[in-house]
């Protein structure tokens, strides 16, 4: 069998829908799973949404019309006809989000989460599901709750393998030659709740399937040609790289290259499936393949940026050290708050941490860090990082910026800077 993964830039609208069925429809070679994220930045929408209804702003009423707008509009652009049974199931899963937000949310703000942004993988393969068969291409729509058993972290759910396996094999349809589809990112608790695996989690789920049913390949769709040396959209001379290890791909991710999930390499490598990046706009194209290989002699320098950076300082209040206790609370503060952290550096009394400074609620986590220690930031920073570097990739990359931290070991040069512009 073979996992197919289509990101929300390869799902934003009918025409890419499309293509993805032609991509689908030929892969007619047994059985095919097919795994999708929410159409194009849905995620980002319901993100929005969910702090709207918890701040109990009725500009959520706006951004709730605008959701479903954009969902039937995709739909209409697929499958014309208002007599389609899909018609009324996305008006059902989109009066599950308006009954929502005409209620007070409860005060367990990641369990809101998971139920209210899942919305947007349900919706999608849903649709996409329906299209498919409306175009004789048979498929199964597949429940991912029902089958990727996960703990009740909600936000960052801990998935089951050995459980979402014995469900999955229940669940999928009997023959091995049919195809499905499932949702990205979502799986449920045993209580029937449902989770979340961390933003951008479609592919870990693709790898989970692979690693489960024993894939013959994993294949991720993207709108880039396949995994380069730089954000082709920031940087015209990005190159394609050809083919990495797991543990490359594994180095990368963690870094924050945007091209996979960074749980997704593990259950792909532990049983030996390669798993090829390709250009959704060029099929034929050969993209990247990811697999057991020793590392290519020569590689590139590989150019990571992570911008809306925050560089957090702590010093306790009464300048005792730094220990370990004292660094397992600031942890645990930054997990409540599902924070990104992606740097740390440490000396006796002072503590650095580099972390992404999108969520909303960096304010409160540095008045809770307040408490104990003495905390100055700066924001509006970026995150260099350069795998394979030379002295000319780093010259040329933070020219112009002043760098406030730098690392550097023997493969990686890390820099947070404060882009010239700032
Ligand atoms: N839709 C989710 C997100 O945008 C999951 C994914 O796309 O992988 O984070
Ligand atoms: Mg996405």
């Amino acid at each position: 069998m073979i996992v197919f993964k289509f990101g929300g830039a390869s799902v934003s609208s009918a025409s890419s829908i499309k293509k993805l069925a032609k991509l689908v429809g030929a892969t007619q070679k047994g059985e095919l799973a097919v795994v999708v994220s929410a159409f194009g930045k849905t995620t980002n929408l319901l993100e929005n949404l969910l702090l709207r209804w918890y701040e109990g702003s009725t500009e959520r009423f706006e951004i709730f019309e605008h959701l479903k707008k954009y969902h039937f509009e995709i739909l209409n652009g697929l499958i014309p006809s208002n007599g389609n049974q899909i018609y009324g199931d996305l008006a059902g899963l989109i009066k599950t989000v308006e009954i929502k937000l005409n209620s007070v949310p409860s005060a367990d703000y990641d369990f809101e989460y998971d139920q209210l942004i899942s919305f947007g993988e349900l919706a999608s393969t849903r649709i996409i599901s329906a299209f498919l068969n409306s175009v004789d291409i048979e498929n199964t729509w597949v429940d991912a709750r029902k089958w990727l058993r996960t703990d009740n972290v909600f936000r960052e759910a801990n998935v089951d393998m050995e459980k979402s396996g014995s469900l999955l094999r229940q669940i999928i349809p009997g023959s091995l030659n049919g195809i499905w589809i499932t949702q990205g990112f979502i799986g449920g608790t045993i209580d029937g709740h449902t989770t979340t695996l961390g933003r951008e989690g479609s592919d870990y789920t693709a790898a989970i399937i692979a690693n489960l049913l024993n894939a013959r390949e994993a294949v991720v769709w993207k709108d880039v040609p396949g995994i380069l040396t730089a954000d082709p959209h920031l940087f015209p001379w990005a190159e394609r790289i050809d083919e990495l290890s797991y543990q490359e791909a594994i180095e990368l991710s963690f870094y924050g290259a945007k091209v996979i999930h960074p749980k997704t390499i593990k259950p792909l490598q532990n049983k030996g499936i390669p798993l090829f990046v390709k250009s959704f706009a060029d099929p034929g194209g050969s993209g990247t393949v990811i697999h057991e290989v020793d590392a290519p002699a020569g590689i590139k320098p590989i150019l990571i940026i992570k911008k809306e950076q925050m560089l957090v300082s702590l010093s306790p209040r009464d300048f005792s050290f730094v220990v370990e206790d004292c660094l397992s609370r600031i942890f645990a503060l930054f997990f409540r708050y599902r924070m990104k952290v992606n740097l740390i550096q440490h000396s006796a009394i002072s503590f650095t941490i580099c972390m992404d400074n999108k969520s909303p609620f960096s304010g409160q986590l540095l008045g809770e860090l307040k408490n104990d220690f003495r905390v100055l930031y700066n924001d509006k920073l970026e995150l260099i990082t350069i795998r394979h570097y030379t002295p000319a990739a780093i010259g040329e990359h933070t020219k112009g910026c002043q760098v406030l931290v730098e690392q550097r070991s023997r493969n990686t040069a890390m820099f947070v800077v404060r882009p010239q512009s700032g």
